[in-house]
């Protein structure tokens, strides 16, 4: 099993080397489209761009984010939130990883029927009430 790369780690991936190509591309169909002008060029272009937003949408759609479980540290598949009353932190069971930090709404998002509780509490926290930490309070 390949072995997830850190949080934060700085190194560009594989899709970065596609950048470079892709802006040289975009630069030389926008001499193509404004010096030669052919509609029909103009016209795929557009089309091209149109198509990439609908089948990006699409495939956001129909094949939603998941929560990576996979922990960074140890590459085992145990990473749960940090608080299970919280969208913010996670941890590894495996090996006692934990990034106080780091986003867990994806868990939250699968794991809780409602967000809002989980919103509320964190807005309230964050105004200082001291209340919401305590045992028993209402949501
Ligand atoms: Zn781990």
């Amino acid at each position: 099993m390949k072995r997830a790369r850190p949080p934060g780690d700085p190194r560009p991936g594989a899709a970065a080397w596609f950048i470079a190509p892709l802006a040289l591309g975009a630069v030389a169909l926008a001499f193509a489209v404004t010096r030669a002008a052919p509609a029909w060029l103009a016209g795929a272009a557009l089309a091209a761009i149109l198509s990439a937003v609908v089948g990006w949408m699409l495939a956001s759609v129909l094949w939603p984010g998941r929560a990576d479980r996979v922990c960074p540290v140890c590459g085992k598949e145990g990473v749960v939130r940090l608080d299970a009353r919280e969208a913010v932190g996670r941890r590894c069971s495996a090996c006692g990883w934990s990034d106080a930090a780091e986003s867990a709404w994806l868990m939250a998002e699968e794991e809780e029927e409602a967000l809002e509780p989980l919103v509320l509490r964190g807005r309230r926290r964050r105004r200082g009430d001291a209340a919401v930490d305590r045992p028993g309070a209402s949501d």
